[in-house]
């Protein structure tokens, strides 16, 4: 039988909040991807590797089969296209919200709204289920900047405490979604590697129960 698993993983707050879960199943990384340069991470159990990969590439991996399962943010899932994943699992961890933003006191004007955001495509699914016609500017960071220097009228961006946000004369206006991160798992691996899939899945769902 297939037991080898290969597990995506980002590095920083899903890392970091990920490892305990996997550390209640038994399985400890033994190299820490915070210091090391390896992408590829061996654990406590030959079987099960971690590959490390910016937030955004998960889905993709997962989806081809490079890895078998995955953690990534729901934001992310919401902007990725692909039909070979499958979603079991709510982990719990790394919670915010995706919301619009925009300056203390904002008045809309009567054109169309610009809007600056990481997250095209929730944000046209969300403006576009509000009927309203608004220009979506892709930007890969710093949106608190777009209001500010007038690039945009608004941004939508994950919201955590608000102070990042509160820091640039912004305020949370509409919530979009409850964010938080998700076991991923490719199809095909659901059905090649079932037992292995299905063991890891039930460790995993108590692992979240118990945190
Ligand atoms: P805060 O100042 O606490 O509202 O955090 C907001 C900043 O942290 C934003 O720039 C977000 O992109 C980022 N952030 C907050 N929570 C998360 C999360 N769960 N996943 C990814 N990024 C997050």
């Amino acid at each position: 039988m297939n037991n080898k698993l290969t597990i995506a993983l980002s590095k920083g707050r899903i890392f970091k909040d990920t490892l305990p879960l996997l550390n209640t199943m038994g399985i400890e990384a033994v190299d820490d991807p915070e210091t090391s340069r390896k992408l590829i991470l061996d654990t406590n159990k030959p079987e099960v590797k971690l590959v490390i990969l910016r937030a955004s590439d998960v889905p993709t991996y997962v989806g081809y089969g490079a890895a078998d399962v995955g953690v990534a943010g729901k934001d992310v899932l919401m902007e990725y296209a692909g039909d070979s994943l499958y979603e079991p699992l709510d982990l719990q961890i790394a919670k915010c919200k995706m919301m619009v933003a925009g300056p203390v006191n904002y008045k809309p004007g009567n054109g169309r709204l610009r809007i600056a955001t990481k997250y095209v495509e929730s944000a046209r699914r969300y403006y576009a289920e509000q009927g309203k016609q608004v220009e979506i500017i892709k930007l890969y960071g710093s949106m608190e900047l777009a209001p500010i220097v007038g690039l945009t009228d608004l941004i939508v961006d994950l919201v955590d405490t608000g102070n990042t946000l509160k820091a640039n004369g912004l305020e949370p206006m509409e919530h979009i979604a409850d964010i938080s991160s998700r076991l991923i798992v490719n199809k095909a691996s659901m059905k090649m590697k079932n037992e292995t899939i299905k063991q890891f899945l039930s460790a995993m769902t108590d692992a979240v129960s118990n945190a």
